[in-house]
């Protein structure tokens, strides 16, 4: 493709991209596609020769985005968002044609210096204290496998990457039955095993880690002869936003020398607004906090921040200096790929950069409350209506519900879930609490407004009104 050509097809790229963002509300949120449909459309084979980009563009439009669900819709209620603002994707145009690969300094000084930089505006935006230093990940996966391997090196006196675990006893780690799946994988990853992934009982209306009960389970591994390692706490908890008490949690990791990790995925973006920071008290003592500003902030997927209070010790865990990595001449720069598994790496900061130039954080800090307070009009709506009830209460904008229906609940609500999003003007998802089907809202979408709540409301009392 040559300058001319590439310079035309960016721009209809970019008038494809402002057309899509300005129809969205049009379309169906989720994908009303059946398995299989978009596959049949796809030539088996790559083409021998080249294609005209016109044909190439023009398949594009007819198969691809109707076979999509559609996360930036404004009623795009279901998981948790993954916003992109379009600054997000302004700043990942340029990224993308520059396509650096940023794993060093010298291969990128620009991306390192403002890595550094913007996720220090983040430290101070989410109130974390100074002297915490941080680093973008793909995903809150890859940060929290990096945080499990560092409290397993710790643990097992930074021998196991050499030794293996088979070497050493039983490292144990600790969570609650609320935290996200991908610590259960970060344990496989590790070598840990699931079945030294211990459970702890959660309490209260958070839903949080009981710290008596963490106690005793690590005093119980420590007389068994084990290897307790870290704790990993969450704030904000994907199912129904359970939230640990990390000062109390804090407290117990400290009186046994642990390490603690805090996943924040979803919640963290929340904590620019001061009011939100109960949720998480005594994080400063946490050495390690996972948040994605890939999901409520607005920076395109993907852009996950972990901090950490001590980045040497998650070098020390991953880092590997062959000589045709080294760079002779600059000591002392950051090279971020020695602080996570990858070693190739995209050039995230410009994404965060441009977002929080553009809308500064009293504007994201007013997009988030009021994603908060519509959370909680609905919510306060649904209880309202006698044939509806809150499952579990709003943590931020996240809440579950149920519908009263005759028969099998669970069935009920499956099917009632099922028939929203075949309907296409929402799209939510279902979760379990306590063993039974609830439904799962939570607003966060960027462009959503008041009115988006409302429609939520209406489409979701039709539909269950007929389905029963
Ligand atoms: N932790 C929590 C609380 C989450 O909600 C999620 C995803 O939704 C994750 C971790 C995993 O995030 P990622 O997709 O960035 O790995």
């Amino acid at each position: 493709m040559d300058s001319d050509e590439f310079r035309h097809w960016s721009h209809k790229a970019a008038d494809w991209g402002a057309n899509y963002r300005t129809t969205l509300r049009h379309r169906p949120v989720r994908a009303q596609t059946t398995p299989g449909d978009i596959a049949r459309q796809i030539d088996d084979a790559a083409p021998e020769r080249g294609e005209p980009m016109e044909a190439i563009f023009a398949d594009f439009e007819r198969i691809i985005p109707d076979g999509m669900t559609h996360w930036q819709h404004p009623r795009f209620f279901a998981y948790f968002p993954a916003n992109a603002a379009p600054v997000s994707v302004v700043a990942d145009y340029l990224v993308t044609s520059i396509a650096a690969q940023c794993m060093l300094w010298q291969t990128s000084p620009a991306a390192t210096e403002l890595e550094t930089k913007v996720v220090d505006w983040l430290r101070q935006a989410l109130g974390l204290p100074a002297g915490v230093s941080g680093v973008i990940q793909d995903s809150a996966s890859t940060a929290t496998l990096a945080a499990v391997l560092v409290m397993r090196e710790r643990a097992l006196g930074w021998m196991g990457n050499k030794e293996g675990l088979a070497a050493h006893t039983a490292v144990r780690v600790y969570a609650s039955a609320q935290a996200h799946t991908s610590i259960d994988r970060a344990i496989w990853v590790a070598g840990i095993g699931e079945a030294n992934l211990v459970r702890i009982p959660t309490k209260g209306d958070l839903h949080g880690m009981d710290p008596e009960a963490l106690d005793v389970a690590i005093r119980a591994d420590i007389t068994a002869g084990l290897t307790p390692a870290g704790v990993i706490a969450c704030t904000g908890g994907t199912s129904i936003g359970a939230c640990d008490p990390i000062a109390a949690v804090a407290e117990v990791v400290k009186r046994h020398g642990l390490y603690l990790h805090v996943d924040a995925a979803w919640a963290g973006s929340a904590m620019i607004c001061p009011e939100f920071r109960t949720l998480w008290d005594g994080v400063e003592a946490a050495d390690s906090i996972v948040f994605n500003p890939h999901k409520w902030l607005g920076a395109q997927f993907d852009c996950s921040v972990q901090f950490m209070r001590n980045p040497g010790e998650q070098a020390r865990t991953l880092a590997i200096q062959p000589e045709y990595l080294k760079t002779h001449g600059h000591d002392g720069v950051i090279n971020f790929s020695e602080w996570t598994v990858p070693l190739g790496r995209r050039f995230r900061a410009l994404k965060l950069w441009f977002l929080l130039r553009y809308h500064g954080l009293e504007g994201l800090r007013t997009m988030i409350r009021n994603h908060v307070a519509w959370s909680v009009e609905l919510a306060e709506k649904l209880a309202a209506e006698p044939d509806f009830e809150i499952v579990s209460a709003p943590v931020l904008s996240l809440f579950s519900f149920r519908h009263k229906a005759p028969g099998d609940p669970d069935r009920h609500n499956i099917a009632l879930v099922n028939a929203i999003n075949d309907d296409g003007r929402i799209y939510l998802t279902q979760t379990r609490v306590d063993g039974a089907i609830a439904i799962r809202f939570q607003a966060g979408q960027f462009e959503m407004t008041r009115e988006d709540a409302e429609t939520a409301f209406a489409v979701i009392t039709e539909i269950a009104r007929q389905t029963t």
